[in-house]
């Protein structure tokens, strides 16, 4: 049977993936876990091996016809062991939450006890939340943030894993501005003799690109998502020691998960290359120059940086200095009518609910990916500041939007289209 020629192209969903182009080229896209992947990375996502099976691991298969499979696979393997370092790679995971999910499942049992970062403090819902399957699952115990610095604070993480003896510690954010110290986690689990499980999904690519310190030699397992700061597809990754190698990947085939995608697998090979070239260390750099500069300024606007600033590729700002009425909430909906694209945020201790908020979280990988430098986010910063201030003026706010277009006009993130 042929497709169908009468619905195909088919142009409702065409026609909204053209708005969707427009909408991601016009406007300043600032959440920190998104940014924009290459054309290289989209042609494999779109290509053929969508329709194959092949469950399994290279070699390994429970289908016939995976001879090329198995070789882009073991690519997409190899080049994760490569660029990190790492013992063992299983590129399968459909998502960063899938990840983590293999390594409970392959480490743990259930009621095991467990420590993560709160979600409240800049932790992930899969680091014990009540509503996640692992708050439901495992025993988490949560640290969370100093009350004054508003860092994480070694001496409770030890407090607390001399209290609870967790049989696994994650460490791990997801809203958080500071680097980690896998040293400092390894040295505690050594002490209780606990696991170690660094989750790296917000900063691979800062980890690749030589900007955070690097957890795979300390970690038993890292986790990492292969689609926020490391610019490849959407999908998750797991590093481990070879002891843990096994248990991990039976854990997520045939634990977890049944047929990988090996169309999303070869674009995590091809973007594992580009993290390898020598310019993605230049890009991480400036990721983080980028967010200094727009925390620094931000910060000469009126609003408060959770801890002081930040040392990585995201800031949580605290919007009651600037204006003790305005929510996150309403900060992202105001924001969005200027073209200016970021998510609403609870700060440490936030007095608002989690669906209101008191702060907003911003993200430079996306526009660092455009070219834009230490300038630019000056001019940010300043339009962040000027629509919040003029936030029931709708004029104003239009107004804003057409510099926003201007700015992004300037700094085509694909620039030959998509
Ligand atoms: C984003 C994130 C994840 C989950 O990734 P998904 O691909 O959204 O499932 C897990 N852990 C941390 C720390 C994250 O920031």
């Amino acid at each position: 049977m042929p497709f169908p020629s009468d619905i195909d192209p088919d142009l409702d969903v065409f026609a909204l993936i053209d708005r969707e182009v427009e909408r991601q080229t016009s406007g300043l896209q600032l959440i920190a876990s998104e940014n924009f992947t290459s054309p290289a990375v989209m042609r494999a996502v779109g290509s053929v091996l969508t329709n194959k099976y092949s469950e399994g691991y290279p070699r390994k298969r429970y289908y016939g016809g995976n001879q090329i499979v198995d070789d882009i696979e073991q690519l997409a393997i190899d080049r994760a062991r490569t660029l990190f370092g790492a013992d063992h790679a299983n590129v399968q995971p459909h998502a960063g939450a899938n990840a983590n999910m293999a390594v409970y499942l392959g480490l743990l049992e259930a009621g095991d006890t467990v420590l993560g970062l709160s979600l409240d403090h800049g932790g992930h819902l899969t680091h014990g939340s009540p509503v996640n399957f692992s708050g439901r699952i495992y025993n988490f115990v949560s640290y969370k943030v100093a009350p004054g610095d508003e860092r994480i604070d070694m001496d409770q993480v030890r407090a607390l894993a001399i209290e609870h003896r967790p049989k696994l510690i994650v460490a791990g954010t997801t809203s958080y501005p500071r680097r980690l110290d896998p040293v400092a986690f390894r040295a505690v689990a050594d002490e209780v003799g606990a696991l170690l499980m660094f989750d790296a999904a917000h900063i691979a690519g800062l980890i690749a690109g030589g900007q955070h310190p690097d957890p795979v030699p300390h970690a038993d397992v890292v986790t990492f998502t292969t689609h926020k700061t490391l610019r490849g597809p959407r999908g998750g990754c797991v590093l481990t020691k070879a002891a843990h190698a096994a248990a991990i990947d039976k854990a997520m085939f045939p634990g977890l998960q049944g047929g990988p995608l090996e169309h999303v697998i070869a674009g995590k090979a091809v973007a594992f290359r580009e993290a390898m070239h020598p310019s993605f260390k230049d890009y991480a750099a400036q990721i983080v120059k980028n967010a200094s500069t727009l925390a620094g300024a931000l910060a000469n606007q009126g609003f408060r940086l959770v801890s002081g600033g930040t040392d990585i590729h995201l800031m949580v700002v605290d919007l009651q200095p600037f204006d003790a009425d305005l929510t996150g909430k309403e900060a992202q909906a105001v924001l969005d009518l200027a073209g200016i694209t970021l998510n609403k945020n609870a700060i440490p201790n936030d007095p608002r609910s989690p669906f209101v908020t008191s702060g907003v979280r911003i993200g430079t990988p996306s526009v660092t990916t455009q070219g834009m430098k230490e300038s630019e986010m000056l001019q940010i910063a300043d339009f962040i500041a000027r629509a919040l201030r003029q936030r029931t003026d709708e004029s104003a706010l239009a107004r804003i939007k057409g510099e926003v277009a201007e700015l992004c006009a300037a700094f085509p993130a694909y620039p030959n289209g998509v």
